[in-house]
């Protein structure tokens, strides 16, 4: 040992050595394969930069883009009963639900919160899909309901981002019993004459896309959101014929007439506050 090995060569060392990237610098497109830094990814609201994919995002980031100034309210939601079937899988139906609940911060599969977009009243929800799938349950029908009870308390358009499996199996009939249960909360915004707006995204599927998400009086989906009711797969086997490309997709969909609009994500926040001042030019007065 001696000076040179001890102390100069790792000087030299270090000085050359590669500089440890952290991996969650980065994240990959699951569409274009490129590598984006996340603070990148962050400022275009989790859309490829390289091929516009459009990343599946959480109810809380929905709900915090929306808004004007990125700032609203979330309201508390009722507790549903946590365990109805006692159910249980190759795991207890409650264990599902605290590591959906540990993994997304949120009670259930969805979020409500009001506030201004384009400077009026608005109310939005927001399905979680990271929660058992978006899977709609009895919590996520009260969270229905109690959004369409603030719309109407606040004569507020009610805006629901849709992102969903479909029907929650843990709870069985009670999940089906929660698509009336939506399209009641729909009935109560309509007959409030307040505008309802489903913005469908990646993915729109089951029993939801089979209720509250067909309602709306403005349908606006996101690019390449997968929307429909059973798996391409299913209706190919049952009708025996081959699916044409991009079916169930949200821009075959706008050509068929089922959506009225694909928004980028980017463009969102703009469109909605344009349609919500079309629909409700009159009685919301811009805040000044
Ligand atoms: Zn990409």
């Amino acid at each position: 040992m001696s000076w040179l090995t001890e102390f100069v060569r790792p000087k030299i060392r270090n000085l050359f050595a590669r500089r440890e990237v952290p991996e969650n610098l980065w994240h990959q497109c699951s569409a274009c394969q490129q590598m984006i830094f996340h603070t990148d990814l962050a400022a275009n609201l989790k859309v490829c930069p390289h091929c516009g994919h459009h990343m599946r995002v959480s109810a809380t980031e929905r709900i915090a883009w929306t808004f004007d100034d990125g700032s609203f309210t979330r309201i508390e939601l009722p507790k549903a009963h946590p365990d109805p079937l006692r159910f249980r899988d190759t795991k207890r139906y409650t264990d599902r639900l605290k590591e959906a609940r540990d993994k997304t911060h949120l009670d259930d599969a969805i979020a409500v919160a009001h506030g201004r977009i384009g400077g009026r009243q608005a109310v939005v929800a927001a399905m979680e899909f990271e929660f058992l799938g978006g899977s709609m349950g009895a919590a996520v029908g009260d969270g229905l309901l109690a959004a369409a009870r603030l719309a109407v308390l606040q004569e507020a358009p009610l805006i629901v981002f849709t992102a969903s499996g479909g029907a929650r199996m843990q709870e069985g009939a009670i999940s089906l019993m929660q698509m009336p249960r939506s399209i009641i909360a729909t009935r109560l915004v309509k007959e409030a004459g307040l505008p309802y707006i489903v913005v469908l995204t990646d993915p729109t599927t089951g029993g939801v896309t089979a209720s509250f998400a067909m309602l709306g009086d403005i349908h606006i989906a996101e690019p390449g959101a997968l929307i429909g009711f059973a798996g391409a797969r299913v209706i190919e086997q049952t009708v025996r014929e081959k699916l044409p490309e991009g079916f169930q997709r949200a821009e075959y969909l706008h050509e068929h007439g089922i959506v009225d609009m694909v928004v980028k994500r980017t463009e969102l926040k703009a469109t909605l506050a344009r349609v919500i001042g079309l629909l409700r030019v009159k009685e919301m007065p811009v805040a000044a």
